[in-house]
């Protein structure tokens, strides 16, 4: 998947906890956005490791969509990423948050074609339609994103949400092509 579904994704998986009871923190929700691009650091043009100092190191070392992508990672990355964090902040939240975005992108890679190894210690290979940067990503994209601006707009405002739902859809399906719609057109 491209660098912005998994931005989405991760959003969409850290909204879906505010709403299972995590706090309602703007940061918090930011570093699932992180998380859910730390994975591909194992690709040398991947968008985190163009961004992140350093980020051109890994990709020497470990095969695409190897062993970043998996469990074992994330729960090493978080203890890292996480422990930093809560280091800074004494909060656990944005651990938390971290290690959701981080699963999230194991999540929306499964999705694809050639699918992930979840772990280094299971022959567990589940692969899923969706080809990367062509339109199937795209209508993931659009559902994805959909579903993170309703969510949004429920978990913000859940009074109106629920009395004008007619209204938020219409509102909400503006904004999804309004946030993606470029990214949409680069799609082949
Ligand atoms: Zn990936």
């Amino acid at each position: 998947m491209m660098w912005y579904t998994h931005v989405v994704f991760g959003v969409l998986f850290y909204l879906t906890a505010i709403l299972l009871g995590a706090p309602m923190n703007p940061l918090d929700i930011g570093i699932a956005a992180f998380g859910a691009l730390m994975p591909d650091i194992d690709h040398p043009k991947s968008y985190i490791s163009t961004k992140l100092p350093g980020g051109n190191v890994m990709p020497r070392f470990v095969e695409h969509r190897g062993v970043t992508h998996t469990v074992e990672a994330a729960l090493l990355m978080t203890a890292l990423v996480g422990g930093l964090a809560y280091w800074i902040t004494n909060s656990y939240w944005p651990a938390v948050a971290f290690l959701i975005g981080y699963v999230s992108h194991l999540f929306a890679d499964t999705l694809t074609v050639s699918g992930i190894k979840w772990s280094r210690f299971s022959s567990f290979h589940p692969r899923g339609k969706i080809r990367t940067g062509t339109r199937g990503e795209g209508v993931v994209l659009i559902g994805v994103t959909f579903l993170t601006v309703m969510l949004f707009a429920y978990i913000v405002i859940p009074e109106e949400t629920s009395k004008n739902l007619g209204w938020v859809v219409l509102v909400a399906f503006i904004a999804t092509f309004a946030i993606i719609g470029k990214k949409l057109k680069r799609l082949k």
